[in-house]
C-alpha cells in the first residue's frame, strides 16, 4: 500500500521538534502576532524575497484579504481560472465581486494570458492566476496585460511555496501573493494557516490596516491573524522547506524518467521555471478506469480537480456552460495525481510508475490521443 500522502512519516522525523515548539507557544501565553507569528512573517518574507509577509489563518483568508487590499469591491469583476480549488473563486465572491473565468494553457495548465485581454471589461479590477500544482503561471505576460489596463495581480501561490519563474519566487511578481499552509500543502501547519506577501509598501500598509485590531477606522477589518501554535509549527518546518522541495523535485524527475517514452501528458515546466510539485499530474484518456486500477493495486491516487469550478453546482448562477472552457474541462476529465511527498521512497515511486505502465500496456487505448493534443499547443508556440 502506497498512500497518496503520508503525513505520519513526516511526524516521525520531526515530531519531537514540533511537540517542543507547540509547548513553547502554549506556555508563553502571547496572543496572535506575538513572537512566533512575527518570526514566521520575517522568515517567510525572506523566503519569498519580498519586504512584507502577514501571517493569517488560512489560504482562503489570505486571498480575501489580498483582494480587499487590492481594492476589489462589490460590482467589480476579477479574472481567474476555473481549473482550480474553489477557495480562490469564493474569495472573489466574498468581496462581493464576480469571478470571470479564462481557460488554461494545454501545456502548463495555468492561466492562458492570450485569453485574458478579451475577458477585461470596464468593471475588471484584478487578475488572480493560480500556480497550479506548483508550476507558476506565465507571469510576464499576465503582468504586462495588467499594467496596460491598470489592473492589480494577486498570485494564488497556495500550491507553490518556493516555486520560481525566471529566477523570481512565487508571490513576489504580482502585486500581492497568497499562500496556504493547510496540513497537506508543501509546508503545512497542524491546522489552518496562510499568508499574504507583497513587496509594495502601500499594499503592505493596507493589508496590515485590515488585520490590526487597533485600527478602528477600517470597516472591512479581518480578524484573520495566524495563531501562535500554527506559527510555531511552521517555524520548525521552515528549516526543511528547501530539502523537502528538492525531494519532491527528485521524485518528479524519477516519474518523468520512468514514464518517458509514453505519450503521457504531464504539465511541462518551461526551462526557466522551478516546479515544486505540490501535485504530480498525468493526463490520460481512460482516467477513471486507470484511477480504479491503481487504487486496486494499493496505490493512493487523487484527482485535483474532477469538476472545474465553472461547472460546479454551487456556481450555476455565474452562467457558465459545458464547452465554455474546453481545455479546463478536458483536463478535469483526463488527469490524475500520483503520490509525491518528501518521504516517498524511490522504490515506492518505481512501483507506482511500473503499475501505471502495466495498466497502459493492458489498455492499448490508454495513452493514445495525447500527441495530437500537445501538437496543437506546439503550433500555438506556447512551449518555452
Ligand atoms: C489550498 C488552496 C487554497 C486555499 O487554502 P486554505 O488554506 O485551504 O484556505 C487556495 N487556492 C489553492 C490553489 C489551494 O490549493
Amino acid at each position: 500500500m502506497i498512500p497518496f500522502l503520508d503525513l505520519k512519516a513526516q511526524a516521525r522525523t520531526i515530531g519531537p521538534q514540533i511537540d517542543a515548539a507547540i509547548m513553547r507557544a502554549l506556555r508563553n501565553e502571547r496572543s496572535a502576532q506575538g513572537h512566533e507569528a512575527g518570526a514566521f512573517e520575517e522568515r517567510f518574507a525572506d523566503y519569498c524575497n519580498v519586504s512584507c509577509c502577514r501571517a493569517v489563518n488560512s489560504g482562503a483568508s489570505a486571498l480575501h484579504l489580498a483582494l480587499l487590499a487590492a481594492g476589489v469591491e462589490p460590482g467589480d469583476e476579477v479574472i481567474t481560472v476555473s481549473m482550480n480549488f474553489v477557495a480562490t473563486t469564493n474569495a472573489i465572491i466574498r468581496c462581493g465581486a464576480t469571478p470571470v473565468f479564462v481557460d488554461v494553457y494545454p501545456v502548463t495548465w495555468t492561466m492562458n494570458p492570450a485569453l485574458v485581454e478579451a475577458a477585461i471589461t470596464s468593471k475588471t479590477k484584478a487578475i488572480v492566476p493560480t500556480h497550479l500544482h506548483g508550476l507558476m503561471a506565465d507571469m510576464d505576460s499576465i503582468m504586462s496585460i495588467a499594467r496596460r489596463h491598470g489592473l492589480l495581480v494577486v498570485e494564488d501561490a497556495a500550491q507553490a511555496h518556493g516555486a520560481e519563474y525566471k529566477g523570481r519566487r512565487a508571490g513576489s511578481i504580482g502585486d500581492l501573493g497568497c499562500f496556504s499552509f493547510y496540513p497537506d500543502k508543501n509546508i503545512g501547519a497542524c491546522g489552518e494557516a496562510g499568508a499574504v506577501v507583497t513587496d509594495h509598501p502601500e499594499l503592505a500598509r493596507r493589508v496590515s490596516r485590515l488585520l490590526d485590531r487597533a485600527q478602528s477606522d477600517v470597516l472591512a477589518r479581518c480578524d484573520d491573524r495566524m495563531d501562535e501554535v500554527q506559527a510555531a509549527v511552521l517555524n520548525v518546518k521552515m528549516d526543511y522547506i528547501e530539502s523537502w522541495t528538492e525531494a519532491r523535485r527528485s521524485i518528479a524527475a524519477q516519474y518523468d524518467q520512468a514514464l518517458s517514452g509514453r505519450a503521457l501528458a504531464c504539465p511541462r515546466p518551461p526551462s526557466h521555471d522551478r516546479h515544486v510539485y505540490h501535485i504530480y499530474a498525468v493526463k490520460l484518456p481512460h482516467r477513471d478506469q486507470t484511477f480504479e486500477m491503481l487504487r486496486g493495486a494499493g496505490i493512493g491516487v487523487g484527482i485535483h480537480y474532477a469538476v472545474p469550478v465553472h461547472l460546479q453546482k454551487s456556481y450555476v448562477e455565474l452562467g457558465y456552460r459545458v464547452g465554455d472552457l474546453p481545455v479546463s474541462e478536458r483536463l478535469a476529465r483526463e488527469f490524475l495525481s500520483l503520490p509525491v511527498y518528501p518521504d516517498l521512497l524511490p522504490d515506492q515511486c518505481s512501483v507506482v510508475a511500473s503499475e501505471l505502465k502495466k495498466i497502459a500496456a493492458s489498455e492499448t487505448q490508454v495513452f493514445r490521443g495525447d500527441a495530437a493534443f500537445q501538437n496543437k499547443t506546439l503550433r500555438h508556440g506556447l512551449v518555452a
